[in-house]
Parts: structure tokens; sequence; C-alpha cells
């Protein structure tokens, strides 16, 4: 039954939305009906929720599958350390509930895929693209498309965000006739596997999600009043650096697989096969889950080294390559014995500053072309060369061996293996 007046309570609280006239009684009576889902309950979805719940919107669904980890607090405004290790949703929900107990909340922890997608997107007239990853923000563009909702669409990484609504059933604002693009007629295809680095790996800043998330609230509010432009048709990105947004215009593509004019996506697909990554990076779920077991055994237990590693400190099932690689117990051994050998890290300063290994000399892989007249003399000698998890030293060790270096190792695993097995309770990053 929708919501047809509000209360004396409802009248105090949304008193200052009552005094605009573009709102009014009736525009917020408009937003108690509405139904939004936000879809990650991660950096973006944190201040879009409240920001809506305090706004009055009447039924947010908040979909997440995550739970609540201390590298999250940086950025992500709904939790607090009494929240760690609880699932995203439930902190979610409590949190918002108390911000406005008028709102309802519901919680689908879940990972949105194809199987379920339609079924979530369904009864909910905006949707909120806060996702991190590409299989999800394709399967909730095709979802979107398919069936007619409009998609809140905003990014995220390191310095820059960008926002728009992808609305291929609504009017482009800008060319009166012609409808709204998609993602996929700005991204018709997915990044190979590995070009694009996460937040999780690249860094964002924590205020970012902030200030892209409250623009999606924004652009929510807008489309369930009826009131502005929709940001429909128009891409706009923020450096935080410079201070500085820029707007571009997006143009349906009439050749789109799924909103063009002769789609050949009429259902949601196998996203994860197309974009050629998992939607869940296993990596960054062992990490999560390594930070909520470290900050709830607290910091001062005894670190033990991580039990799941085989009888030569290597994860299982790793592909070990004895040409290559080197195992961080046998540099530990040949670090003890005082072995003269060079030990070159390989990672960028920032990385070092969070965790290192003394006796090593930072080379940055990055920098290896200008600075390789300082391994003048070692050609014939015993190098190894460590990174963060063992590609970019990999990398590093190729390169010197082409450039005529002998014995020039990669530490498998790189140091956050050294930090599970040689450092236990090291940082992980
Ligand atoms: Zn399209």
């Amino acid at each position: 039954m929708p919501v047809s007046q509000l209360n004396t309570e409802q009248i105090n609280r949304y008193k200052r939305h009552l005094l605009l006239p573009e709102v009014g009684m009736e525009g917020q009576l408009k937003l108690i009906n509405a139904k939004v889902l936000c879809i990650g309950a991660g950096g973006l979805g944190c201040p879009i929720s409240l920001y809506l719940a305090a706004a009055g919107v009447g039924t947010i669904g908040l979909a997440d599958v995550d739970v609540v980890s201390p590298s999250n607090l940086q950025r992500q405004v709904l939790f607090g350390v009494s929240s760690i290790g609880e699932d995203k949703v439930k902190a979610a929900g409590k949190r918002l509930k108390d911000l406005n107990p008028d709102v309802k909340i519901i919680e689908h922890k879940t990972v949105v895929n194809s199987s379920n997608v339609l079924d979530l997107v369904k009864d909910y007239d905006v949707i909120i693209d806060g996702t991190d990853n590409f299989p999800t923000r394709y399967c909730v563009n095709d979802a979107c498309v398919l069936l007619k909702k409009p998609n809140v669409y905003g990014s995220i990484f390191r310095f820059e965000g960008m926002v728009t609504v992808f609305a291929a059933h609504l009017e482009n604002p800008d060319r009166p006739g012609e409808r709204g693009p998609c993602y996929r007629c700005m991204y018709p295809e997915p990044p190979d596997p590995g070009s694009v680095p996460s937040c999780a790996e690249g860094g964002v800043v924590g205020v970012l999600p902030g200030i892209i998330g409250t623009l999606q609230a924004n652009e929510v509010l807008k489309l369930i009043l009826g009131i502005g432009r929709p940001a429909i048709g128009r891409l706009t990105t923020f450096d935080a650096l410079d201070l500085e947004f820029k707007t571009f215009k997006l143009r349906r593509d009439p050749a789109c697989p799924v909103c063009g004019d002769h789609p050949s996506i009429t259902k949601p697909i196998d996203y994860e096969r197309f974009c050629g990554v998992p939607t869940l990076d296993p990596k960054s779920l062992a990490e999560t889950e390594a930070e909520v077991r470290q900050s709830k055994s607290g910091f001062s237990a005894p670190p033990k080294s991580d039990p799941s590693l085989d009888s030569r400190g290597l994860p299982p099932g790793y592909a070990f390559k004895p040409d290559w690689e080197i195992t961080p117990r046998e540099v530990k051994s040949l670090l003890d014995q005082k072995n003269d050998f060079l030990f070159i890290d390989c990672r960028l300063p920032s990385e070092q500053a969070i965790t290192r290994i003394d006796s090593a000399k930072l080379i940055p892989l990055q920098q290896l072309a200008q600075r390789i007249g300082e391994l003048k003399g070692h050609e014939q000698g015993k190098i190894v060369v460590h990174c963060k998890s063992g590609g970019r030293s990999m990398q590093f060790a190729q390169i010197l061996r082409q450039q005529g270096f002998k014995d020039v190792k990669s530490m498998a695993g790189g140091i956050l293996l050294w930090n599970k097995d040689i450092n236990p309770g090291g940082p992980q990053y």
C-alpha cells in the first residue's frame, strides 16, 4: 500500500525537503514510496545508502556478499570497529534503520549473477551500480536494459571517479527523440583480464567514494522526483587531485548487442566467462578473511605461520618453477648463512614503506632500464629478486637474464608469502 500522507514525526523529519517547491509533500511521498536497489555495500554503497535513507527513500535493497574487514573502514562509512566480521548487508541495515526507522531495508546477501539478477532487479524502480568488478557491471547493465530500469552508475580508482545514468529505455535529455546509452554502448568489450588493477590492488583515496557515491545518490533522487536533468547520455569524471570535473557526451550505439536495434543478448549471459575473471577475487577474499581473523584474535597474540602452506612453505597447488624461482625459506637460509648474494626488492617505495625485508635493495621494476648500471659486476653472482606476490620479480629476473646476468631468481609468492611463512603476522596488503 503506497503511503499517501505524512505523520507529524515525518513532517518534522523531512521539513527541509517539504520547503523545496521541487520536492514538497508530493515529492516526499514519491521518495517514501520508491524502491531502490544498491548493488554493492562497499565504498560507493555506503554514502549512497546513507543519503538515500536520510532522504526518506522508503525501500532500499542492498546486495553484497562480503563481510566487514578492517581495511574497509578507511572509506566505508556505514561501518565501525564493532561491525568487523559481520555481513555488510546486516551491519548496514542496522546503521540505516538507526538513521531512519521509516525505511525498509532489504538485505540481499548474495553475489549478483545471471541466475539471480532478473529476480533481484525486477521489483525495484531504480538500480544503483556500486560494484567493483566487471562481471557484475555487465550483469547489472544487461538486466537493467532487459527490464527497463535506470542504472545509476559510479566507479572509482585511486584519485579519479566517474558517474552517469544508463537508461536505454528513457530519452537522452540532450538529444530529443533518442534514447540513452547503456554500459555496453560505452564499453562493448570487457578489458583484458589483469590489465585493469582493482582498488584492492591500486588503492583508492578514502574520500573519493564519498564524493562519487553522493553524486549517484543525487541522480537517484532526481530520477524518483522527476526533477532536473538526469545524467543520461552524459558521463562526468572527477579528478580529486585537481578538483576538476569534466563531462563527456555519451550516445546510444544502434549496434549495441543489448540495447541496440537488433539485440543479440536477450537474457543474462555467463559474465565470468565473458569477462574472463571471477566475480569474487579469491585473493581479496583470502585477504579479508585473514584481516578479520587477525583483528578478532587481537594483534597481541603471537602470530603463527600459515598452516595451509606445504612442506616447502608454498601455497597448496603452487606451480613452482625451479629454474626461475626460489622459495622464501631458501632465501631465509641464504640470509641466515650470510651467503654472498644480491637481494633486490623491485616494488614501489610506497609498497616498501608498508612492509620490507631489511637486507633487500630497492630497485623498482619501472626503473630497471635506467638503473641497470648499479648491477654491474654482479653478472656472474647470485641475484634474488622479490616483489609483492611474484609477478613483477619474475619479469625483472627475465630482463636481467636477457642482459647476460647468469644466476637470477625470483622469490616465489613475494613478500606476501614471506609474511605468511617467515615473518608471520607481517602486513598483507
Ligand atoms: Zn547499449
